[in-house]
C-alpha cells in the first residue's frame, strides 16, 4: 500500500458513505411524502390524519436537517485528515512534554469538533424540536448540559485517555490487548457510576408513585421473577416531550426509570407492557449479547490499530507526513477514529437487523408475558406522541432502524394477540 492508494481509498470510502446516505435519506423524504395524505389502514382507527401529517412533516425535516449534518460532518472530517487540521494541531502541541502535548491535542480535536457542531446542535433543539412542540428546553438548561456534559467528559475521560496512551508507550507489542481490557473495564465502571452518579447530574429522579401502574409492575416482576433496585420516574419532560423506559445499570445496581411523559400519555396495562418488553431484553440476553458483540468489535478495531500504527503510508495518506508526529500515539489515535467511519458505515445495515430481530424477540417476551394487544396500544400512542412515521421507506429502514416499521411490528403483535386468544378458548 502506498499513501496515495491509502488517500485514494479513504475519498472513495468518504464519498461512498455521503451518496449512499443521501440516497438512502431522499428514499425516506420521498416515501413518507407519498403517503402523507392518506394513514395506513392498520392505523386508520387509532391515529388522525393530522397526526399522521405532523409525523411525515416531521420526518422529512428530520431528514432535511440531516443532510446539512453530513454535510458538515464530511467537511470536519476532510479538514482534520487530507486538509490538514490534525497536522497543525499536532504541531502546535509539539513543543509540551509527553504524554501532555497528545492530552492536549485531543482536547483541541474535541473542542474545535464540538464548537462547530453547536450551531447545528442549537437549531435542532431550539428550532426543529421546537417547531413541531416537542422542545422545553431552555437555552440555560440547554448550556448547562453542554457544561455538565463537558465536565462529565474531562472527569471520565481524562483519566482513561491518560492511561491508554501510558500502555501504547510502555505495553510493548501487545499494548493494544492491554488497551482493550482497559476499555472494557471502564465500560463496567460506567455502566456502575451511571445510574446513582452521572444520570442524576441531568434529570430528577424519584420512586415510582403507588397505583395501578406500580402494583401491575410489581406483579409482573415478581412473575418474572426479576429483581430490581428500583422503580424511578426521571422528569424527561424537563427538555423533551418525546417518552420512554429503559433499564440501567445491572446486577444489584440495576433500577428501572420511566419517563414522566410515558406515564402520563399510557395507562397501568399499557405501562406494564411496555415494561415487559424491556424485560424480555434482559431476560433473552439480549444486553448481554450486545455487550459481548461490542467487546468483540472493539478487539478487533485495536488489533487493526495496533497494525496501521505500524504502516507510514496509514499516517501520509491521511494528511500527516511528520514523522515525529507519526511516532505520537495521541496522533495515531485520533487519526484512527476521525478516519474510522466511512470504513465502518457499509456494517450499519448487520447491526441494524441484528437489533430489530432482539424487538421482535422482546415483543414476543412481551405478548407472553403480559398483554400483545396493550403493547400494541402503548405502541400507537407513542408512535403519535413522538410522530415516529408510520410509512418509512423499507430500504432506509433496513439501512438504519434498530426497531421494525410500526406496520410490521403492529401486525406481528396481533397476530401474537390472536395466538394467546386462541391458546385460551
Ligand atoms: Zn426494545
Amino acid at each position: 500500500m502506498t499513501a496515495g492508494l491509502f488517500t485514494s481509498l479513504f475519498v472513495l470510502a468518504l464519498a461512498t458513505m455521503f451518496v449512499v446516505q443521501r440516497w438512502l435519506g431522499a428514499r425516506q423524504v420521498a416515501s413518507v411524502a407519498r403517503h402523507r395524505d392518506r394513514v395506513p389502514d392498520a392505523f386508520a382507527a387509532s391515529i388522525p390524519l393530522t397526526a399522521h401529517q405532523k409525523a411525515a412533516d416531521y420526518t422529512i425535516a428530520r431528514q432535511r436537517f440531516a443532510r446539512v449534518d453530513r454535510l458538515v460532518d464530511l467537511c470536519v472530517t476532510l479538514g482534520w485528515t487530507l486538509l490538514g487540521g490534525l497536522a497543525l494541531a499536532a504541531s502546535i502541541t509539539s513543543a509540551w512534554p509527553a504524554p501532555w502535548n497528545d492530552v492536549a491535542l485531543t482536547v483541541i480535536v474535541a473542542v474545535v469538533s464540538a464548537i462547530i457542531g453547536l450551531p447545528l446542535a442549537w437549531w435542532r433543539t431550539f428550532e426543529l424540536e421546537a417547531h413541531f412542540g416537542f422542545n422545553r428546553t431552555t437555552l440555560s438548561l440547554w448550556l448547562a448540559d453542554i457544561v455538565k456534559g463537558a465536565a462529565v467528559a474531562v472527569v471520565l475521560g481524562l483519566p482513561l485517555l491518560l492511561a491508554v496512551l501510558w500502555l501504547v508507550e510502555h505495553g510493548g507489542a501487545y499494548w493494544w490487548l492491554f488497551v482493550w481490557a482497559l476499555w472494557i473495564g471502564f465500560q463496567v465502571l460506567v455502566l456502575l457510576l451511571y445510574p446513582t452518579l452521572i444520570a442524576p447530574l441531568f434529570n430528577k429522579f424519584s420512586p415510582l408513585p403507588a397505583g395501578d401502574a406500580r402494583a401491575r409492575i410489581e406483579a409482573l416482576l415478581a412473575r418474572c421473577g426479576f429483581a430490581a433496585r428500583g422503580l424511578f420516574v426521571m422528569d424527561g419532560s424537563r427538555r423533551s416531550t418525546h417518552g420512554n423506559a429503559y433499564f440501567v445499570g445491572f446486577g444489584r445496581a440495576r433500577r428501572i426509570v420511566f419517563f414522566d411523559t410515558l406515564l402520563t400519555t399510557l395507562a397501568p396495562a399499557e405501562v406494564e407492557s411496555v415494561l415487559a418488553h424491556e424485560l424480555g431484553h434482559y431476560k433473552m440476553k439480549h444486553i448481554a449479547k450486545t455487550l459481548l458483540w461490542s467487546a468483540a468489535a472493539s478487539l478487533v478495531l485495536l488489533a487493526l490499530l495496533a497494525w496501521l500504527a505500524q504502516q507510514p503510508w496509514f499516517y501520509a495518506g491521511l494528511g500527516i507526513h511528520d514523522t515525529a508526529q507519526m511516532a505520537r500515539p495521541g496522533v495515531m489515535l485520533n487519526l484512527f477514529f476521525l478516519a474510522l467511519p466511512p470504513f465502518v458505515f457499509l456494517l450499519a445495515p448487520v447491526t441494524a437487523r441484528y437489533s430489530r430481530r432482539h424487538e421482535f424477540e422482546a415483543d414476543a417476551f412481551a405478548a407472553h408475558n403480559a398483554s400483545a394487544d396493550a403493547l400494541a396500544s402503548a405502541l400507537v400512542k407513542m408512535y403519535e406522541d413522538n410522530a415516529s412515521t408510520l410509512t418509512p421507506d423499507p430500504v432506509h429502514s433496513a439501512f438504519y432502524d434498530s426497531h421494525p416499521p410500526a406496520a410490521i411490528r403492529i401486525g406481528r403483535l396481533g397476530s401474537l394477540a390472536r395466538e394467546s386468544a386462541g391458546g385460551r378458548s
